[in-house]
């Protein structure tokens, strides 16, 4: 399947641009043929584990193409196949397509807070120790 392919995609896309800090949530704008928005977002959550995007929030925006219609002035969105063939409301051929086909990583939100590991170990004072 090639949701696979697009999902890893997507996911190293967000971890090259997270640069090391934890992803919270990923924005991806789906454009063009209708997809099942469950399927696109479990293989996503699939290509994040092991990740820093592991924990992520899906987040999707389908953007379906636009038929305009030369004959008739329709505009619309194209919810079905059909609807690229021909005019849905005169049925008129003299359409044209217009939208990407593709889909987008458009965001990514990461946890901004610095990791402990910074904070000088040697800051602590253990009182205990003075009377040994
Ligand atoms: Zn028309």
């Amino acid at each position: 399947m090639h949701e696979t392919g697009l999902s890893q995609a997507i996911v190293d896309a967000a971890v090259r641009r997270a640069a090391g800090r934890r992803v919270t949530g990923l924005r991806v704008r789906i454009g063009g043929h209708p997809v099942d928005p469950g399927v696109v977002t479990q293989g996503i959550q699939l290509a994040a584990a092991g990740t820093v995007a592991a924990d992520a929030a899906v987040d999707l925006v389908l953007e379906p193409m636009t038929v305009a219609c030369h004959d008739c002035g329709r505009r619309g969105p194209v919810d079905d196949h059909l609807a690229m063939v021909a005019c849905p409301q005169c049925g008129g051929v003299d359409i044209e397509v217009t939208g990407t086909d593709d889909v987008v990583l458009e965001s990514i939100t990461v946890d901004v807070v610095e990791p402990p590991a910074l904070v000088p170990a040697a800051a602590s004072h253990d009182p205990g120790s003075a009377d040994a």
